[in-house]
């Protein structure tokens, strides 16, 4: 069986389309998100509505979380939160009914998903080093976790942390654990514009990163249309 976990979405429905369809091309038959469906790009209902007809298992990222009520917004730069509000005059009361009740972490066969951390995984910190992996794993009851929020694909493996590259893999060893970023599907920010995402294959027990071209300029076009900050669609051509 093979599962592709994919998250980080902002609303990018171009990439997001491309993604499913090289998950599909993959063989891959149960897709899971881990949040941030909205955020930043111009089609968050189309995205809200594509991953609800999925049916699979979704976590909640900040952004959902921000998006699916009216409260003041903090914690957030000023470009987030311009898109932000922009994102909730653009979603219907389902759609916020929807994002508001995802759940913050979720087991799916044999793994664990979430969208930041697993020590406190409503305060939406950022593991950017194995010191914050190792906080997480304290919490990881199962050998695999996927997770996102930094936009950057990265494998820690307990006691290691190695960057992960484009197309590489990792095999999954008995007596070890892994805390896996699955790195965005919308906004990209390691420097490599394409879409990422991770292909799980639970019999072979690997799992591997890979990036997708998708219609970048159609994206772009919208952000600007749409009358969101122009930085938002200038960074989809740098993957930063
Ligand atoms: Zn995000």
């Amino acid at each position: 069986m093979k599962c592709a976990i994919f998250g980080d979405v902002h609303a990018n429905l171009e990439a997001l389309e491309a993604v499913l369809a090289d998950a599909a091309e993959q063989g891959a038959t149960h897709p899971v998100c881990i949040g941030d469906v909205v955020g930043y790009n111009a089609d968050p209902h189309e995205c809200v509505a594509r991953i609800r007809g999925l049916g699979c298992p979704v976590v909640k990222g900040n952004h959902d979380d921000e998006a699916s009520v009216d409260t003041e917004i903090v914690g957030l730069n000023p470009l987030a939160q311009e898109a932000l509000l922009w994102t909730r005059g653009h979603l219907t009361g389902e759609d916020k009914d929807w994002l508001r009740e995802l759940r913050l972490v979720r087991q799916v066969r044999d793994f664990t998903v979430v969208h930041a951390t697993l020590d406190t995984p409503g305060s939406w910190g950022y593991v950017l080093n194995k010191f914050d992996a190792m906080a997480s794993f304290s919490y990881q009851f199962t050998q695999v976790c996927f997770f996102g929020h930094t936009h950057v694909p990265r494998f820690y493996v307990k006691g290691l942390s190695v960057a992960m590259e484009s197309g590489s893999a990792i095999s999954i060893e008995p007596g070890r654990k892994y805390f896996i970023n699955v790195g965005s599907v919308g906004q990209p920010r390691d420097g490599d514009p394409r879409a990422a995402y991770a292909l799980y294959d639970m019999d072979a027990g690997r799992v591997t990163v890979r990036r997708v071209e998708y219609d970048r300029e159609a994206a772009q076009r919208k952000i600007l249309e749409a009358g969101l900050p122009k930085q938002l669609a200038e960074r989809l051509a740098t993957g930063k």
